[in-house]
C-alpha cells in the first residue's frame, strides 16, 4: 500500500508509522528524519534545511519534492511505502500525485491523526528522542524506565531543538496555515480517513489498522 500519514506535529505520526511499517512490511519514509540525518552528515541539502527546521519553518517545496522523488526511486519503495511528514503543502501533494501518476500508481489512503491543539503543545515539549537508536519517548505517556536513558539501547535521551516551547508553537501555526488545507485536497479525492489521535498509542494503532482493513474490503 501507498500511505500518507497526516497530522500536526506531535500527533503521533512517528510512533504510528513505526507500527504500520513493521506490520505492513513497507518502508517508513519520514522527511523530518531524512533532513535531520542530512544535517548531521553536513550535506548541502541538510545544511540548507537546518536553518528552516530550527526556527520551525517549512523547508522550501522544491527541495522537499526533490528529496522525496529520489527516495521513492529506491527499490524498497516499489512495493509500497508510508510517508510521514510529506506532503506538507498543497504544492507538495500535487507534485507527489504527478510523480506517482507517471508510474501508473497513486496514494491509497491518507490517515489523518486528529489531536486537539492544546494537547499537541504539551506532547511536543514532553517528547524525547534516543541519541543512539532514535526511539521516541514521551514523558507524559511513554516515559523511559530509567529517567533520561533509552530502554532499548541505554543511550541518553535528547529533546529536539524544534520541540522547545516557542518553536513548537510556531510549528503548530505553520501547520494550521500551510498544511491543514491538505485535508480538503485529500477529502475531495475520497482518500482521507480521520482517526482520533488523542488516545494511547496502542488504541490509536488499533483504529488505524481497522481503518486500513475496512478500506481494503
Ligand atoms: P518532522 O520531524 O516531520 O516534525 O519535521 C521536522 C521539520 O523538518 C519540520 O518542522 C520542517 O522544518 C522540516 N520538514 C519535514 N518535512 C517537511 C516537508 N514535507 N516540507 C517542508 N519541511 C519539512
Amino acid at each position: 500500500m501507498r500511505i500518507v500519514l497526516f497530522g500536526a506535529p506531535g500527533s503521533g505520526k512517528g510512533t504510528q508509522a513505526e507500527f504500520i511499517s513493521r506490520d505492513q512490511g513497507i518502508p517508513h519514509i519520514s522527511t523530518g528524519d531524512m533532513l535531520r540525518e542530512a544535517a548531521r552528515n553536513g550535506t548541502e541539502v541538510g545544511l540548507k534545511a537546518r536553518s528552516f527546521m530550527d526556527r520551525g519553518a517549512l523547508v522550501p517545496d522544491q527541495v522537499m519534492i526533490e528529496v522525496v522523488a529520489q527516495r521513492l526511486e529506491k527499490d524498497d519503495a516499489n512495493k509500497g511505502f508510508l510517508l510521514d511528514g510529506f506532503p506538507r503543502t498543497v504544492e507538495q501533494a500535487e507534485k507527489l500525485d504527478d510523480i506517482l501518476k507517471l508510474r501508473g500508481t497513486g496514494i491509497d489512503a491518507v490517515l489523518w491523526l486528529e489531536v486537539d491543539d492544546r494537547e499537541l503543545v504539551k506532547r511536543l515539549t514532553s517528547r524525547r528522542i534516543c541519541s543512539g537508536c532514535g526511539a521516541i519517548y514521551n514523558l507524559l505517556f511513554q516515559a523511559p524506565i530509567t529517567p533520561g536513558r533509552c530502554d532499548k539501547c541505554g543511550s541518553s535521551l535528547d529533546q529536539r531543538v524544534d520541540d522547545q516551547q516557542a518553536t513548537a508553537q510556531k510549528r503548530l501555526e505553520v501547520y494550521q496555515q500551510q498544511t491543514s488545507p491538505l485535508k480538503d485536497y485529500y477529502l475531495s479525492r475520497g482518500i482521507l480517513k480521520k482517526i482520533d489521535g488523542a488516545k494511547s498509542p496502542d488504541e490509536v494503532y488499533s483504529s488505524l489498522k481497522e481503518t486500513l482493513r475496512s478500506g481494503r474490503k
